[in-house]
């Protein structure tokens, strides 16, 4: 039988409840999300114990129910779980809940820096006293025999527990919302918290006469029962105004560590801004968070998608998270299954994924300037594109314009533009040479430049309007022009002694029907020094 008791709850600090109401100011909505959390692991906790014949009553239709009260300003969390015993309160609630409460404490009320903890530390049960003034719990335990309790604490360390009124199996949350949460005693309020958190939880949750959760999203799917238009449909889904994905992963990982999820490669605009933050971060179907930084290398943050791990420690502070191992592994186990996909892509379909190049390049491009196990892979898929439009990897490129375009240290010379339009004139001057021209007028490319000149040995890239054109040597033929050597030298002379600036550099064409039959070039380096001071060395 149930006694009725009143108790105090053994812990220390007589007042930690003001203290984490300060910590988790900003983040009051998520004692929804971690009572529902509570509500549908009961649910699913009766579901193990049924399979496994420790539990031989009538399951029913298993949901979670989100209900208020505006006048008697109540919320209340129903669920026909597990239920609870008093006892079970007392260990579970008393002990374990407000424990967690306690541990929160004492990490951080030293910290000092309550704006650096990440808004979702686990606290479980006790953040209804974010909201609530006093909380009631009736509940029936699924056990044979069991007879309802109630249990009811003011946040405080005193709480009571009495016979419960509950006549069916489950427990009801009740919270007495408090003066200054008046605002979550609103419909669309709790369904906007509801959609945002609950919203692929795996058991339904009813809320005013619906149910408004997906319970089977596809990452929590097999990739066999999968097709395109499942992949679609929840992209469409995830973000209802965004143009069809070009292709996506599906992360499906069990050791070292759990992992699930779905990434897509969305069409990328020029301007990167537009696409980061849309990956979210769930664990066990739990939304957390949609700022992903720290968790997923810079460059994934291109994408979108879900990811979804257990394992990611939640709750912690950020200078913590990037040096946890997990979210390490994880990291680079991403960025692994990224770079294999494009890869298999790449070999699979060599025309289609010059199609999606202009879409994918610049994905490509950042993870490999900013992530050296990406560029490893990356290399050899990559592309660059010619003045026609014709595309080749690094190595084919190499091989292509290695006989005409090597200088006299032996490097293959790359020749390329950053403005097809305003550089038109040098880059015809350079294919009557018989020399190829790429574009690389992304907003990246200077960046990729650089990397590939460090990572590629004896490969240079010049843009097209640089002096170097004319110091190649044209392993295959030589041209010959209507100036003779002296001729060329004088005009070479005046122009320089006109100019009269050590920094440019002259050169005649010896081709006769050149548009460009004197041209006036700076140093590459030079160049790129001044556009560097022009950007201030960002891309
Ligand atoms: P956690 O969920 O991480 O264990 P909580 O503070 O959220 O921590 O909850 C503490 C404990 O209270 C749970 O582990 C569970 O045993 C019990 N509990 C909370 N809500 C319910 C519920 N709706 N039904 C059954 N047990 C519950
Ligand atoms: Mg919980």
């Amino acid at each position: 039988t149930v006694t009725e008791e009143k108790g105090t709850i053994s812990i220390h600090t007589e007042n930690i409840f003001p203290i984490i109401k300060k910590f988790l100011y900003s983040d009051h909505e998520i004692f929804l999300r971690e009572l529902v959390s509570n509500a549908i692991d009961a649910v699913q906790k009766l579901k193990r114990l049924s399979s496994l014949g420790e539990y031989g009553g009538e399951l029913g239709e298993l949901k979670v129910k989100v209900s208020f009260d505006e006048a008697a300003k109540t919320i209340t969390v129903s669920d026909n779980g597990i239920g609870m015993t008093a006892d079970e309160i007392k260990k579970y609630i008393n002990q374990i809940a407000f424990s967690g409460a306690k541990e929160f404490l004492e990490k951080y009320k030293d910290a000092g820096e309550g704006n650096q903890i990440i808004g979702n530390f686990g606290l479980g049960f006790y953040s209804a006293f974010m909201v609530a003034e006093r909380v009631e719990i009736q509940t029936l335990s699924f056990r044979e025999g069991a007879q309802a309790a109630r249990w009811a604490s003011e946040g405080n360390t005193e709480f009571e527990i009495t016979k419960g009124e509950r006549t069916e199996r489950g427990t009801d949350i009740i919270l007495h919302v408090a003066e200054d949460s008046k605002e979550f005693l609103d419909k669309f309020r709790l369904e906007n918290i509801l959609k945002k958190y609950s919203r692929f939880m795996p058991i339904a949750i009813e809320f005013d006469g619906k149910v408004i959760n997906n319970t089977a999203p596809i990452w929590a799917k097999s990739p066999n029962d999968l097709k395109d238009e499942d992949y679609l449909a929840f992209y469409k889904e995830l973000y209802p105004f965004s143009e069809d994905p070009l292709f996506w992963i599906h992360l499906n990982v069990d050791y070292p560590f759990n992992l699930t999820g779905v990434l897509y490669f969305p069409k990328l605009k020029n301007d990167l801004s537009l696409h980061r933050e849309k990956i979210q971060l769930y664990s066990r179907q739990v939304f957390i968070t949609d700022e992903v930084k720290d968790i997923v290398p810079e460059f994934l943050m291109l994408l979108h998608g879900v990811i979804d791990s257990p394992d990611i420690p939640l709750n912690v502070s950020r200078s913590y998270l990037q040096a946890d191992s997990n979210v390490k592994k994880i990291n680079t186990h991403i960025t692994k299954k990224v770079a294999d996909k494009l890869s298999e892509l790449f070999k699979a379909d060599r025309k289609g994924f010059e199609e999606k190049f202009d879409d994918i390049g610049l994905f490509i491009k950042y993870g490999m300037v900013a992530d050296d196990k990406f560029y490893e892979k990356a290399k050899d898929f990559v592309l660059v594109k010619n003045t026609d439009n014709q595309y080749a990897t690094i190595e084919e490129y190499r091989q292509k314009v290695e006989p005409v375009q090597t200088d006299k240290e032996g490097s293959v010379v790359m020749l390329y533009t950053t403005d097809p339009g305003k550089q038109d004139t040098f880059i015809q001057s350079a294919k009557k040479r018989g020399y190829d021209v790429l574009q690389l007028n992304g907003i990246l490319d200077s960046h990729f430049i650089n990397t590939l000149e460090s990572k590629f040995e004896k490969v240079s890239l010049k843009r097209v309007d640089s002096d170097t054109i004319d110091k190649l040597i044209n392993k295959e033929e030589t041209i010959s022009g209507i100036l003779n050597d002296e001729e060329k030298k004088n005009l070479k002379e005046w122009f320089e002694q006109t100019l009269n600036d050590k920094n440019l550099s002259i050169s005649v064409s010896p081709l006769p029907t050149d548009e460009l039959p004197v041209t006036i070039t700076l140093p590459e380096f030079m160049r790129r020094m001044q556009d560097m001071a022009k950007t201030g060395g960002n891309p």
